[in-house]
């Protein structure tokens, strides 16, 4: 019988994703002498997005794993777009992370000096030329996959001729997009990038290191492959888009390396994300056009959004080893995000009690100045985690949605003669209520029973629902921000014809600015810590908090309800 065989020398190892089979293999086969040198190569052209974490734990988590080491490399080829606010965003945002790069910061301008020498060899060999012609003439020349190029007119000049005017071009001599250095390749090869490839173009803005000391400036091809070679790395992991560019990652790599070392780029899917939008040039645009408050907006799928949402860096992580890492495009349902900050919280997030729609109930047969602390499990999943008091007294608040007038029978709430728990403390009665003119409750009477305090003798009595409330002569007020997904539909990049901003969630923010907070809470709230305000969903403080009138602000980083969990077990 025939054996279907792997190809394959070895079997794939358990529990390595394809990239660090890669990488065992390599280290095993004692390539590059057995090192593993990785690197992040972001352009500090914004701040980075949860797709950039996705890289990032690859890029550091497989230097981590096998004993290597991963550097920095801001990739900063294009002045017009860079700067340093972003340069400082993401190195907080990799900390953030969890990552560390020690001393290994680098800049692709610091090797702009071994570039150009690089090009003048080229066009010493004949192997690069100055073309005069207009990016559009250039493009028009292309060809498409099934026909061939066409030489541009300016590829035979002389070597002298074009040393001469590459380097006026770097001198300043030359306009914006007057002439270009391309390689010399081949115009009909069935790689489009093989055409001719743009090595250098003129740009004339300063660079935020290099100042004005370059005219010219290479492109992503002629100098993210050699700046790999530079540093010293051996595995430059990407994502599927740079799969066709890979032969000119190599044809530049050979006109440098020797048999003892050259790096090996290998390509995995990028991180898609339903309900946002994934783009660089797509963020900026919402954050100039003051559509979302700042890179930093909760709304945002940058890192320092996440992060002012309320987000964790363990959450991030535990679903991007969710998704994993394939050789396949993918839309991430972001539900399953929001699955994993949940699952993160619950663990860690002290339970507390906020009324975000305060409707004030009295408790006529408790005794007016009288208050009571209350004790409240701070988190049932930790029992570390331990308890706090919470005063008791005759006016309360609790939801107005958690009152009916006239309710249906399965409304398990408070309404006329019903009784419901209060959350660690004694079971009330409804009794009577006051409505404004516009039908409004105003105010709503119950009756407690003193037997039935939580955890006593005798609270034995069961009623079916138990409500959230705080105390109204302590409580303290608060502002929450009810944040949802940024856009109301699935894939915005999708929609060939719409513009993305029309697709925009109108409801993604509700500012709630009277909100009722129990006095543990006011008094232990510090920015970025997080709380499940019991029924309501997980907050986290904003720095916003710091501003002058004092008030706390919270962000919901999550409603309660796990749609994704859901699914699962529907599934299953
Ligand atoms: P652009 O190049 O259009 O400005 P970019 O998103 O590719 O945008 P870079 O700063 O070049 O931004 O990205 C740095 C690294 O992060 C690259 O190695 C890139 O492959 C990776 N990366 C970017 N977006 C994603 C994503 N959505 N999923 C996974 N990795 C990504
Ligand atoms: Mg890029």
């Amino acid at each position: 019988m025939a054996e279907i065989s792997n190809n394959n020398s070895e079997e794939p190892r358990k529990g390595l994703n394809f990239v660090e089979q890669i990488v065992a293999d390599d280290l095993a086969a004692g390539k590059n002498g057995g090192r593993l040198n990785t690197r992040f190569p972001p352009e500090p052209n914004g701040y980075l997005h949860i797709g950039h974490a996705k890289a990032i734990c690859m890029d550091f988590g497989v230097a981590e794993k096998f004993g290597g080491t991963c550097n920095l490399r801001f990739d900063d080829t294009n002045p017009t777009k860079e700067d340093v606010e972003y340069v400082e965003s993401i190195k907080e945002d990799i900390h953030w992370l969890g990552f560390d790069w020690g001393n290994r910061e680098y800049y692709a301008s610091d090797y702009f000096p071994k570039l150009f020498d690089l090009a003048i060899r080229l066009i010493k060999e004949g192997k690069a030329y100055v073309d005069d012609q207009s990016s559009e003439e250039i493009a028009a020349q292309k060809g498409t996959p099934t026909s061939p190029g066409t030489n541009s007119p300016y590829r035979d000049r002389s070597v002298e001729e074009n040393l001469d005017l590459f380097l006026r071009m770097n001198a300043g001599e030359f306009e914006e997009g007057s002439r270009v250095l391309r390689a010399k390749i081949d115009m009909a090869s069935s790689n489009m990038h093989f055409r001719d490839p743009i090595m250098y173009r003129i740009i004339k803005t300063p660079h935020h290191r290099t100042g004005t000391t370059w005219k010219v400036y290479p492109m992503y091809d002629f100098a993210h492959g050699q700046s790999d070679y530079f540093e010293g790395v051996t595995h430059s992991i990407c994502t599927l888009e740079f799969v066709p560019h890979r032969p000119l990652y190599d044809y530049f790599i050979d006109e440098l390396a020797d048999e003892s070392y050259r790096p090996r780029q290998i390509e995995f899917n990028r991180l898609n994300l339903t309900y946002t939008v994934m783009s660089k040039r797509k963020l900026l645009q919402l954050v100039k056009e003051g559509l979302v408050a700042g890179w930093d907006d909760p709304r945002m799928p940058t890192i320092c959004g996440l992060r002012r949402r309320g987000y964790t860096p363990e959450s991030i992580k535990s679903f991007i080893d969710a998704i994993g890492y394939t050789k396949y495009e993918a839309l991430n349902d972001i539900s399953l995000l929001e699955h994993s900050i949940r699952e993160d919280l619950n663990k860690r997030a002290n339970r507390v009690s906020a009324v975000i729609d305060p409707v004030k109930v009295v408790i006529t047969n408790y005794p007016e100045g009288q208050t009571e602390m209350l004790t409240i499990e701070n988190n049932p999943e930790d029992p570390e985690a331990g308890s706090h008091e919470m005063p008791f007294s005759r006016e309360l608040y609790i939801e107005r949605a958690d009152f009916m007038e006239n309710p249906p029978k399965k409304f398990f709430r408070l309404a006329p003669d019903r009784e419901v728990r209060l959350k660690a403390g004694y079971i009330i009665k409804c009794t009577g209520f006051d409505k404004d003119a516009e039908g409004n409750i105003t105010e709503i009477r119950c009756e407690y029973d003193p037997e039935s305090k939580s955890g006593m003798p005798g609270s034995m009595r069961k009623v079916k629902g138990t409500l959230h409330w705080v105390s109204a002569a302590h409580c303290k007020d608060a502002e929450v921000r009810l944040y949802d997904r940024l856009f109301s539909c699935e894939n915005p990049a999708e929609e060939k014809d719409r513009d993305f901003r029309e697709l925009l969630n109108p409801d993604s923010l509700k500012v709630v600015s009277n909100v009722k907070i129990e006095p543990y809470l006011a008094e232990t709230a510090h920015v970025g810590d997080h709380y499940q305000f019991q029924r309501i969903g997980y907050f986290t403080v904003d720095p916003d908090t710091n501003a002058a009138d004092g008030k706390i602000v919270f962000n919901r980083t999550i409603s309660l309800k796990d749609s994704w969990a859901k699914e699962q077990s529907k599934n299953s």
